[in-house]
């Protein structure tokens, strides 16, 4: 079912699954809450395992008391009731204790959200409350008025993190989008200084020449388009699994044929993609009333320079985002399958996949087939989007591997030699 039309008890169970799936907080840890339109607040129980959390086990509070529900309300209540009196706007609040948060809140550092446009308009700055013992009113107190300050994220001293959002989904993809921020920072300790866009960079990013498209009515869907659908779906939704995306980070692209393809919407939850979201693009238009990714120019850019590229695909996946933010150059000569799959890796400069996107797609070859964006994300192409999907995961498993390997010792990589014979066995050009 779609998001909106969920009852808040499913809501809420959906959410708390996504949180714990994707290992976001404990079997204990971590509580949810809706405010709903009579004044209502539904919440997760306390002492229940989050692993399991069925809708029967949610609880409708009116003020103090359980109007619905067999259990207590978490013993949180009291400051999702704090927030909710606070910000009029806030229809949702979600906290937990992520590993990467907690990190930032045990040395009071707030996570730089500026590091990818994107997070920087999701999570918006983000405040601090301080120290207070769990379930008290002090601890409500606090966390209120950070979110009275007009924060819609708040990192709690030597707890975890609190986030608000108009419904919970949106509190959620603030939630994940700061741990993802948190996690990359933390791999980027290891590369060196991370270079924060300005307000006028991340402005840049939000030009929407996606907007601006023409459209047109597409009639008949072809058996390629349809099939393409279903796999572009499954594709997003394995590397949502496989943490290569965040719901609100990502594109595909795959081509149907000659200037015509499909590419993932702006702003649809990763997870919740289905087929009838991918947008079709022909000759520069967009189908009538989608509205696709704004990477979309620089995709129809690279089809036209690559005969051979059928597929695109771009996501900021933690380890290899630290490069990206650090402006490290990954080099693939680390195994021989890194090398095969990813070859040399450009470095591109930020605002050039939004500005100078025709040059661009021409560094793209089968020499060159995968680029570091520069404070944005890593871009895959491939003959299928099966390729560019293994380009994705090889570049995530390589970066990972090169962050390990720091913390043990030199890396060596593979000479020039070795390096033309894997060329010459595997028949690289
Ligand atoms: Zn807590």
């Amino acid at each position: 079912m779609k998001y909106p039309y969920m009852h808040p008890r499913e809501q809420l169970v959906t959410i708390m699954h996504r949180v714990y799936g994707y290992g976001m907080t404990t079997t204990s840890g971590g509580n949810l809450s809706i405010l709903d339109e009579t004044g209502d607040i539904w919440i997760t129980p306390g002492g229940i395992d989050k692993g399991s959390l069925g809708e029967p086990d949610i609880v409708r509070m009116r003020g103090d008391a359980v109007v619905e529900g067999t259990h207590p309300p978490s013993s949180e209540y009291p400051f999702h009731r704090a927030i909710y009196a606070r910000r009029h706007d806030i229809k949702a609040v979600l906290h937990a204790h992520p590993a990467a948060l907690v990190a930032f809140s045990l040395v009071r550092r707030i996570p730089d959200t500026s590091i990818i446009p994107q997070a920087r308009a999701v999570c918006g700055i983000v405040g601090f409350a301080p120290y207070a013992i769990p379930g008290s009113e002090e601890l409500g107190r606090n966390i209120a008025e950070a979110f009275g300050k007009g924060f819609d994220t708040v990192l709690l001293e030597n707890h975890g993190v609190a986030t608000g959002g108009r419904d919970l989904l949106e509190a959620f993809q603030r939630f994940e989008t700061l741990d993802f921020c948190a996690r990359t920072l933390i791999n980027a300790t290891a590369l060196g200084p991370v270079r924060s866009l300005l307000p006028e960079e991340i402005a840049m990013a939000d030009h929407g020449k996606n907007r601006d498209m023409p459209e047109f009515d597409p009639g008949f869907r072809s058996s390629t388009e349809r099939s393409l659908r279903r796999e572009m779906r499954e594709l997003v939704h394995r590397a949502y699994r496989q943490k290569l995306m965040t719901s609100t980070e990502g594109t595909v692209s795959a081509r149907i044929d000659g200037d015509s393809f499909l590419i993932s919407p702006y702003g649809v939850d990763r997870s919740y993609i289905d087929e009838s979201d991918f947008v079709l693009v022909t000759a520069g238009r967009r189908e009538r009333g989608a509205l696709p990714s704004r990477a979309v120019v620089l995709h129809r850019e690279i089809y036209a320079a690559n005969p051979g590229i059928g597929a695109i695909a771009s996501a900021q996946s933690p380890a290899i985002t630290a490069f990206s933010v650090t402006g490290t150059t990954l080099d693939s000569a680390i195994i021989p399958e890194s090398y095969i799959v990813l070859r040399s890796i450009p470095l591109i400069a930020y605002g050039r996949p939004f500005s100078d996107e025709r040059a661009l797609a021409r560094e793209i070859s089968p020499r060159a087939p995968v680029a570091l964006l520069q404070n944005d994300a890593v871009l895959t192409t491939g003959a299928t989007l099966t390729q560019a999907f293994d380009r994705l995961e090889v570049a995530e498993f390589s970066a990972r591997a090169v962050l390990n390997a720091m913390k043990l010792g030199a890396i060596a990589h593979i000479d020039e030699a070795a390096l033309d014979a894997i060329e010459e066995k595997f028949g690289l050009v």
